[in-house]
């Protein structure tokens, strides 16, 4: 299988997203279906989401410590490795150098083939606004993916220089790559129902998420499937 065929399936996998859900939203039927095959896969969340919520009886505080143990419990139904929380301040997250810093460490620590991240470009969602964290986290993942993690002469005290293979963007309109995720849709529609804080019910939620992915793998005769804009950075 030739690398970053739709069947390929890499050693190592790296996820950098804004808040716990918004992985299980974009790629956890490939992650499920990756790990299951012995690809090693590390999560980083740049918030724990402490905000994200319009019911007052939580605070940040506590809200963090439930949805971070929601994360936790997703990760462990899909067979995630490692989770990395690095504690941004929800709703205020910044592609600045701080951040980009932390990943430059993470992907030099776990030395993932690939990465999966959002769409740095993504304003809106058909007549809706993207969260703006989507943005920043986007935008700081593949800051730190090219070329920073892997310039040996930068910040040389966040570990050895690695180059990251590929990144699996979550795009909606640049798509090239479609992933048969048939066999883990109900490993992924767990996973989100783990977000209980987030979720009013799984079952419309269900409906939606099951139509989407049956929607993207219609065309390449797939009952379901997930796609994304793969950015090839080395090659064999
Ligand atoms: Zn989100």
């Amino acid at each position: 299988m030739a690398k970053f065929d739709s069947e390929w399936i890499p050693k190592s996998a790296m996820t950098i997203f804004a808040h716990p859900d918004d992985t299980e939203f974009s790629c956890s039927g490939t992650i499920a279906k990756w790990a299951g095959e012995g690809c090693e896969i590390t999560y980083v969340l740049c918030t724990s989401g402490d905000v994200g919520t319009h019911d007052l009886k939580y605070s940040p505080e506590s809200l963090t410590v439930l949805r971070e143990q929601e994360q936790r419990n997703a990760c462990a139904l899909l067979g995630v490795q490692q989770v990395e929380f690095l504690r941004h301040e929800d709703s205020r997250l910044v592609a600045d150098l701080t951040l980009r810093r932390e990943l430059v460490y993470l992907i030099r620590k776990y030395q993932p083939q690939v990465v999966f991240c959002g769409d740095p470009n993504q304003v809106f969602w058909g007549n809706r606004i993207n969260h703006p964290d989507h943005r920043a986290a986007a935008l700081a993942a593949i800051d730190a993916i090219f070329p920073c993690a892997s310039m040996e002469l930068l910040w040389p005290e966040e570990g050895p220089a690695h180059e990251v293979h590929g990144v699996y963007v979550r795009d909606l309109t640049l798509v090239d790559t479609w992933i048969d995720i048939t066999g883990t849709m109900d490993l992924k529609i767990k996973a989100l129902a783990e977000h209980h804080s987030q979720l009013d019910g799984i079952r419309g939620l269900e409906a939606m998420i099951r139509q989407r992915s049956a929607d993207t793998g219609k065309k390449h005769g797939l009952k379901y499937a997930e796609a994304f804009r793969v950015i090839k950075l080395k090659g064999d």
